[in-house]
């Protein structure tokens, strides 16, 4: 056997890397522009390179790595950052070869038929089409987990902690009730107290090429570099970043919702300047992309709520949008623009949410994920348990399986855990705001509409670490604090008495 160096673990997390890239490019051009008729020979491809890079993060080489590198001798002749990417690495090694191959390839083939029956219970508008396939898919998970589990307090904890290292149950019960009583008490002050802002002009017509012109130019100011990427139509938006240098976005648009096109690619850009300011010395590692869902979001969210909810924002920004839209915007004013744009309602569909009510729709899908793996909750009393909690949380009841339960594919495709990151990206990227706001004058940067600074505090805190760091080591470096939901809490019950005019 050939020595083992640093150099034999980066040249196999290399050809992982070059693997990942191809994969996510044929994705990538899956949904965006690949003609419809060559569904199946992409599959074939997809289903190639997956299998090519199981080998690869699993074969021969890869288990002569963990074996050799696994001894606390060998991993001291390793740098620091090599010896970072080597427990990363095995930690992906022992996921990967912890799951016997067969039932490895029966899940993803589980998971395949999982996103048919949904797209066709979505057609039929009939959650009952796709609950058997979802009950063998929890029924596998829950499998899997007896594979995983170490020393994790309950099975759930065990997903958790694979999106979100060092997050539990415990931790998650209390943040959200926090969340919970404190999103619950604003809406009821508002409700009872505040003033309905008008936000009709929201819907008047904007050219789509109009506000692509708009959109494309605003998040270079943002910080997205435009010769790092690219911006495609889809329908349901996301970026794809294939290396440092190639962190692409996409959008959907209508002529009667700017709103959902500006934020949306606010948003999208939010996560392309994370790709794009990853330090180059993990180009071609696993430290190259985000391990670590909810920095992510909270990097996107930074955009998307930090950014374009926040009035002084728009105080530097409405001036152009006008110049850029006189016939939609001309005759309204900055004020009057603000209190539409923050508008607040009760939505049926979590991507359709506001920033208020948006961690709600995530409480409740964190809940019956709970249920399905801690309490072994029945698949078929999911629906009436579903519509049973927006009725309750949000005050709205779900008419159909389709703007209920259906809405979202990730059950579908085996995804089980991976949503209260969504929460905490909103939360983070309020904690991020604030201990920002200690060493910059933030409000005034703003207003002037000069956002380098804070492009250049993300870069340095958030962005350059892509990955090789903890969500909560990235958090506590960055903030000095851990988690605090009230940071969330305070900035919305500010932001929301000043629109509701209380
Ligand atoms: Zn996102």
């Amino acid at each position: 056997m050939t020595a083992l160096t640093g150099q034999t673990l980066r040249a196999n997390l290399k050809e992982q890397a070059l693997l990942e890239e191809a994969m996510a490019l044929a994705g990538w051009d899956q949904l965006t522009g690949m003609p419809q008729a060559s569904g199946d020979f992409r599959a074939e491809l997809q289903s190639y390179l997956a299998s090519r890079y199981l080998a690869v993060a699993t074969g021969e080489a890869a288990q002569e790595l963990n074996k050799y590198f696994g001894q606390p001798t060998h991993l001291a002749e390793l740098s620091t950052d090599d010896q970072a990417l080597f427990k990363r690495f095995q930690s992906d090694y022992v996921r990967d070869a912890s799951i016997p191959k067969a039932e490895y390839e029966a899940f993803q083939r589980l998971a395949s038929q999982g996103q048919d029956a949904w797209t066709a219970a979505r057609q039929a508008d009939d959650y009952q089409l796709y609950a058997p396939v979802l009950a063998k898919l929890i029924q596998a998970k829950r499998q899997f987990i007896r594979y995983w589990r170490k020393d994790e307090a309950t099975p759930y904890d065990v997903l958790l902690n694979q999106f979100e290292p060092g997050l539990t149950v415990d931790k998650l019960d209390r943040i959200f009730d926090q969340l919970k009583t404190g999103i619950a008490d604003i809406r009821q002050q508002l409700k009872d107290d505040g003033v309905e802002p008008d936000a009709s002009f929201l819907q008047r017509t904007v050219a789509v090429d109009k506000q692509r012109a708009y959109v494309w130019e605003a998040i270079q100011r943002l910080g997205y570099d435009a010769q790092k990427g690219r911006l495609d139509d889809t329908i349901h938006p996301f970026m794809q970043d294939l290396n440092r240098n190639d962190a692409r976005i996409t959008t959907r648009w209508s002529p009667n919702d700017y709103q959902m096109a500006i934020l949306g690619v606010y948003h999208e850009a939010g996560h392309g300047l994370f790709a794009q300011n990853i330090d180059s010395k993990w180009d071609y590692t696993p430290f190259n992309k985000g391990i670590a869902m909810s920095i992510h979001e909270s990097q996107s969210l930074f955009n998307e709520v930090m950014i374009g909810r926040s009035k002084d924002f728009w105080t530097s920004e409405f001036p152009r949008l006008q110049a850029a839209w006189p016939a939609a915007l001309g005759d309204i004013e900055l004020e009057q623009f603000y209190r539409g744009w923050m508008k607040t309602a009760p939505t049926l569909i979590r991507t359709e949410a506001d920033p208020l009510t948006y961690p709600l729709h995530i409480i409740i899908r964190y809940e019956i994920e709970k249920a399905l793996f801690n309490d072994d909750l029945p698949v078929a009393d999911l629906e009436k348990l579903w519509n049973d909690k927006y009725e309750a949380y949000l005050g709205v009841r779900p008419d159909s399986a389709l703007t209920g339960i259906l809405q979202d594919i990730h059950w579908a495709s085996g995804d089980f855990g991976y949503f209260p990151s969504y929460a905490l990206g909103h939360l983070y990227a309020a904690q991020f705001l604030q201990a920002m706001e200690k060493e910059l004058p933030v409000k005034d940067l703003l207003q002037a509409g000069n956002l380098a600074p804070l492009i250049a505090w993300r870069r340095e805190h958030v962005w350059q670490y892509g990955a090789s760091k903890t969500p909560a080591e990235i958090l506590q470096t960055a903030t000095g604090e851990s988690l605090q939901p009230s940071y969330w809490l305070k900035l919305q019950t500010e932001r929301y008495a000043d629109v509701y005019q209380l």
